[in-house]
């Protein structure tokens, strides 16, 4: 019997990839579904995130996640040639302290994005205690992009601002999320995985003997059904929606909000070659760097700007930028009405920080020349849980409703709440949850992600 995944961001196609490889034959049989209401897949978090991944900058809770997760995106991308294909690359991580006037220093810590779940600014230090070394200074010149010491050259340099390094290659990386989540798609079609989009959850279907063998789905309106024994949700922000409307009578409120993130990717004309790292040479000279800067607000910005360098499939470098986030805003009930609410000053006002962050630099002077060309932009929804972990857990069957029963063997599951990290533990929360789903011994202490 199949199962059914709702909802095909990067954690719905991580979870069907990792079930596609551990039983083969589900897939080729056309047992694996994913369903989503969108016109098309990636116009929410997924397809808009800024890609950094990190391998220990994680609470207790969701350390061995972590860990898995980036151990898989390396392993992934040593099999399938991620730099090419995704974009994939060791990153330095740098925090952009601004000391202003008559304010002392506006350095990154104290806050726990965990708990927040908005950003990423603070953590680092926190973990690393800012004790990583500068990057190798060595074979710098060969990029447009480093500077001599191998700092980055796209930052501009900001009064009375300084760079720390707060993480290295070792422990941090980047994806152009977009394009891994479209190898995966790719990946899970090739294997039998049978994607469905326009495709919205409005009920179960039960057995003869009222137990649930299947989902109810409106396919353009028209209502279909998919049997199947494992319904998984990994609808992000919409997750708690998503059970509700499956799930009519259960008194569960599955513990996740959103919040509305703004993003932008740029590229200018001074960077043309792609970024390589400059400690190697020979064969492996072409080995690709990203480098990402964590800054602090300022008087140059009043958010917590987050600005990544990395070279997508096409080799052309580009810069992301984000961290400019609005709480106030109310999911809308469609993936596909999310692009409308767009606030064309708040894009601006992202754009603004894009280029004083970026902007041409000479030395001792800035001229933030605005020559960014934009190649996309766009608003999307974390999915936030209340606690600031990801929840990864079967439903409890009582859980599920006074008149739900399920077959024995069968599950509900939820694999959502990733807030600003769900690239990052995409491929860990896809393995472990592919392993719950076969009753498989899992690969990561996920004990303190269950529902409650
Ligand atoms: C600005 C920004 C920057 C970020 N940067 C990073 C980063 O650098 N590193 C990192 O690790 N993470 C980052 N994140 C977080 C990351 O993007 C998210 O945690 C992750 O994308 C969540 O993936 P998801 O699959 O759970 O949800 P989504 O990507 O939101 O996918 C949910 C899917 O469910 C579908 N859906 C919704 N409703 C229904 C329904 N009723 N029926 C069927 N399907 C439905 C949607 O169409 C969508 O395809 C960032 C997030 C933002 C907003």
């Amino acid at each position: 019997m199949a199962t059914v995944i709702v909802g095909g961001g990067i954690i719905g196609l991580s979870t069907a990839y990792c079930l596609s490889l551990l039983q083969p034959e589900l897939a080729s049989n056309h047992q694996i579904h994913i369903v989503d209401s969108a016109s098309e897949l990636l116009l929410s978090a997924s397809g808009h995130s800024g890609g950094f991944l990190a391998k220990d900058w994680f609470s207790p809770a969701v350390s061995s996640l972590g860990a898995l997760s980036f151990h898989l995106h390396k392993e992934l991308a040593q099999a399938h040639d991620g730099p090419r294909n995704w974009g994939y690359a060791p990153s330095t991580a740098y925090s952009l302290a601004i000391e202003e006037r008559g304010v002392g220093s506006k350095k990154n810590k104290g806050k726990d994005w965990l708990l927040e779940g908005t950003s990423r600014a603070g953590v680092a230090s926190a973990v690393t205690g800012g004790q990583e070394q500068m990057p190798s200074s060595e074979g710098a010149k060969r990029n447009e992009m480093l500077n001599d010491d191998g700092t980055p050259a796209w930052i501009t340099k900001q009064e009375n601002g300084s760079l720390e390094v707060i993480g290295s290659g070792d422990s941090c990386a980047q994806v152009e999320p977009r394009q891994l989540c479209l190898w995966l798609r790719k990946q899970c079609e090739d294997r039998g995985v049978k994607l469905h989009t326009k495709c919205m959850p409005t009920g179960i279907v039960k057995g003869e003997h009222g137990e649930v063998v299947g989902v109810k789905v409106s396919k353009d309106c028209e209502v279909y059904e998919k049997n199947c024994k494992n319904i998984v949700i990994t609808a992000g922000a919409w997750t708690p929606n998503v059970f509700q409307k499956i799930f009519h009578s259960s008194n569960l409120r599955i513990p996740i909000s959103s919040l509305a993130g703004y993003s932008i990717v740029v590229r200018s004309p001074r960077y043309t070659r792609p970024i390589l790292d400059p400690t190697r040479h020979g064969e492996n000279s072409a080995v690709g760097v990203s480098q990402g800067v964590f800054c602090a607000p300022s008087s140059s910005w009043a958010f917590a700007p987050e600005a990544f360098s990395r070279v997508p499939p096409d080799g052309t470098p580009e810069l992301w930028v984000g961290g400019l986030n609005d709480s106030h805003m109310k999911l809308p009930k469609l993936v596909d009405e999310v692009e409308n609410l767009q606030d064309s000053e708040k894009m601006e006002e992202l754009r603004n920080a894009a280029v004083l962050l970026t902007g041409l630099s000479q030395e001792g002077d800035n001229l933030k020349i605005d020559d960014l060309k934009v190649v996309r932009q766009g608003l999307c929804f974390r999915p936030v849980s209340d606690n600031g972990r990801p929840i990864i857990s079967k439903v409890p069957e009582t859980a599920l409703g006074h008149d739900i029963k399920m077959s024995p063997g069968a599950g509900v599951f939820v694999a959502s709440g990733h807030g600003p990290w769900g690239i990052s533990l995409s491929l860990g929360t896809g393995q472990v949850m592919a392993e719950m789903l076969l009753g498989r011994k899992l690969s990561a202490d996920i004990s303190s992600l269950a529902l409650k």
